[in-house]
């Protein structure tokens, strides 16, 4: 019976396509890995389904090859499928996510010797030594080092024929776990009610639940033990543990592999690509049962996923906003969904979404209320700028000051929290009044002394500082305007002239050995005075830190964008949540000018709930989501005149719909990038609304030119 195949390829293509299997073929199965032609290419793709080809009258193009290549499993399959379909994206983006741990070559084996069984011509006691060592293979320097001679020895015993070269595979790097293992601590009684039943929800089919508690409440210790219950009731089963941010996984590594005395295995872009090579393959074949990463994790070949965790699930950085735009926190519901999993959402400041959803009885909520060890959360003052103003070309007010006089002198650390890289958001000319942009961008330069240069933040455009202005060539006109970290720690250098002060930002640590280090350094207790961006704001545990001081907690208000205030609030909160751990009380100052602000006041009373209110209020009046549902076009192109025509051709296409709203097209605030001009529409829907169907719909109508493009951004988060 001639057979066609549905074959998905990891391309930015509209859907799959049909190829002939060729006779004597294997049967093939979804999820089967195979090779396919396109035009003169030849492609890696995944079998869809395999259908009888009996009267099916179009000519196909046969497969090229089956690969011996682990399938992906069902689940995987499903999910892709519905991952696109939900964010209204190309399938084959999300297939391409799926199969990027394959791009990688395996990791090289490793050359290592073994005795041969046969005697060495000539023994002396060195040469004893080693062959007594030398039962299993072993790196020829390792053998010396254990043996205790030199490499020499080994060498001779090699060119004797006593020592034979075996080549090993690589090690892996994560281990098997032991779910019986001991957890670290005993837990309190808040800890275990909510373990309880995160445990009694393992094995039950879909289940969601928040865990809902203030930073340090022992969150993490919890999530552990729904991990330990989902290893230790099925041999298979396989836990997930998402993190935002590559700085926070070396911690939550470290934990798990002391919880269950194997490391676990690691997925973020920071893994040399041999390794993932191996994790994904080894999650494939349901070697590795715990995997510990970033979001795209989440794409990684489960075959039997049990367990989700979305740590600090309230965190931005989950909704990916270039390639394939997802938002991982919704997703990682979804997939549990999909596989029948548990999935467990945890943030000290959940986002809005999760708490609606948990309030309405979708999610279990789980409430951590205290702090594990410390009685009492830190006190959070704000300073009103208005009367403690800085002096001109100072950010830090007199209570601040005074606050971390006091707590340097008692040998206790401080952290001073502004959002903002650089040394300086803003380079402006004194003598024309130009503030400098990059090239072909509307993007303010920043100013940067460490490398001295002046950076785009948006494209990555940076120059060396001049010392004529580009526009009028005024000479040494150039001033900056406004603070950054590296401004701040320049201003708390010339008030603690002794203090030991260090900045923490993407720039000072651009790769994760050196955020973990900087990390080390706080936590050990070698830096006084830390001045640092969001980077720090967030799961770290320093015991000796017990001042925050928010240096400009008005930042975030003035973005004007749906989330605003909900971001402002989780940030200081987080910020604010860093001080006083284990047995030493904190106090956080929150400089604003906006004190009367309900996020202020909320934050000053820690009334987190009250802050939930009225803002789910807001929305519910408008409504945005949680209560409505949102989504963006993007229209974007070198040439303004075919920008527009096509603009006002998307415009007049858009299907009418009772409970739709479309707005636009209208300048994108960031109009102007690297060249191309940028236009947006937001459309805001009920939820009952098929947002899905109706956004394809639209977008069947129209053709878009060959010089524009069009990205949709279903649940935008970022309005720019
Ligand atoms: P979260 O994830 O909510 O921030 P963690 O799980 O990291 O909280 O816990 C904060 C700190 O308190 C950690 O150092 C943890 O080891 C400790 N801790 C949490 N629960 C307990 C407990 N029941 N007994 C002793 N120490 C605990």
């Amino acid at each position: 019976m001639p057979l066609r195949a549905q074959i998905l390829l990891p391309l930015p293509l509209p859907e799959a396509f049909d190829y002939a299997v060729p006779e004597g073929w294997a049967p093939l199965s979804p999820g089967d890995q195979v090779v396919a032609p396109l035009g003169p290419r030849q492609i890696r793709g995944v079998v869809l389904q395999v259908q009888d080809a009996t009267g099916y009258n179009r000519p196909l193009k046969p497969l090229v090859e089956a690969l011996d290549a682990p399938p992906l499993p069902p689940g995987s399959l499903a999910f892709i499928q519905w991952a696109s379909r939900y964010a209204c994206q190309p399938p084959g983006e999300a297939l391409a996510m799926a199969l990027r741990g394959l791009r990688h070559p395996r990791p090289k084996p490793i050359r290592c010797v073994v005795a041969s069984g046969q005697p060495p011509e000539r023994m002396t006691p060195a040469r004893r030594l080693v062959l007594d060592a030398a039962a299993a293979p072993l790196p020829a320097a390792e053998l010396a080092r254990r043996a205790g001679v030199s490499s020499g020895v080994v060498k001779g015993l090699v060119d004797d024929g006593a020592l034979i070269v075996a080549e090993q595979p690589a090690p892996l790097p994560f281990g098997v776990p032991d779910p019986s293992a001991n957890p670290a601590h005993v837990l309190n009684p808040s800890q275990s009610a909510a373990a309880d039943v995160l445990k009694s929800f393992v094995g039950q089919g879909f289940q969601a639940a928040l865990l809902d508690g203030v930073t340090g409440s022992g969150k993490t210790e919890v999530y552990l033990e729904a991990a330990a219950a989902a290893l230790a009731r099925d041999p298979d089963a396989q836990v997930l543990i998402l993190l935002p941010e590559i700085a926070l996984t070396q911690a939550v590594l470290k934990r798990v592999e002391a919880r269950f005395r194997a490391p676990p295995g690691e997925w973020h872009s920071g893994v040399a690509g041999p390794a993932r090579r191996q994790l994904w393959e080894a999650v494939a074949a349901g070697d590795c049962r715990i995997v510990v990463g970033a979001r795209s994790a989440l794409f990684l070949p489960y075959r039997k996923l049990a367990l989700i965790v979305v740590d600090e699930e309230h965190d931005g950085s989950y909704k990916q906003e270039d390639g394939f735009i997802y938002q991982a926190r919704d997703m990682a519901v979804a997939r549990a969904k999909l596989e029948g999993a548990l999935v467990v959402l945890a943030s000290a400041t959940p986002s809005l979404e999760s708490l609606w959803n948990a309030e309405s009885g979708r999610y279990r909520w789980l409430r951590l209320a205290q702090r594990h060890g410390v009685a009492t959360l830190p006190d959070i003052t704000l300073i009103d700028l208005r009367v403690d103003t800085p002096d001109s070309g100072k950010w830090l007010s007199r209570p601040l000051v005074t606050a971390m006089a006091e707590t340097y002198q008692r040998g206790e650390q401080t952290l001073l929290f502004l959002n903002r890289r650089g040394y300086a958001p803003l380079v402006l000319c004194r003598a024309c009044g130009e503030k400098l942009t990059a090239p072909d961008t509307d993007s303010w330069l920043v100013e940067h002394r460490y490398s001295n240069r002046l950076v785009c933040h948006l494209t990555g455009f940076s120059m060396p500082r001049p010392d004529r202005c580009p526009h009028c060539n005024a000479k040494d006109s150039l001033v900056p305007v406004g603070p950054g970290v590296e401004r701040l720690e320049e201003e708390a250098k010339s008030l603690f002239p002794e203090a030991r002060i260090a900045v923490f930002s993407s720039d000072t640590t651009p790769d994760p050995d050196q955020a973990r280090a900087m990390v080390n350094r706080m936590a050990a207790g070698e830096i006084d005075i830390m001045v640092a961006t969001q980077a720090a704001a967030k799961g770290h545990n320093f015991p000796n830190l017990t001042l925050v001081g928010v240096v400009d907690a008005d930042l975030g208000l003035r973005g004007g964008d749906l989330r605003a205030a909900e971001r402002t609030f989780q940030l200081l909160a987080q910020a604010a949540g860093r001080a006083g751990r284990a047995d030493r009380p904190g106090r956080a100052l929150v400089q604003t000018y906006a004190p009367e602000h309900a996020v202020m006041q909320a934050l000053r009373d820690q009334d987190r709930d009250a802050f939930t209110a009225a803002e789910l209020d807001q929305r519910r009046l408008s409504g945005l989501p949680p209560f409505g549902r949102l989504a963006a076009l993007i229209a974007s192109g070198e040439d303004a005149g075919a920008l527009e025509t096509f603009v006002r051709a998307l415009a007049a296409a858009a299907p009418n719909a009772d409970g739709v709203e479309v707005y636009g097209p209208a300048d994108a605030p960031q109009a102007l990038i690297r060249g191309r001009r940028r236009k947006r529409f937001l459309v805001r829907a009920d939820r009952n609304i098929d947002l899905q169907g109706y956004l394809s719909a639209w977008r069947a109508r129209v053709k878009v030119p060959g010089a524009l493009r069009l990205t949709l951004d279903v649940d935008p988060y970022s309005f720019l």
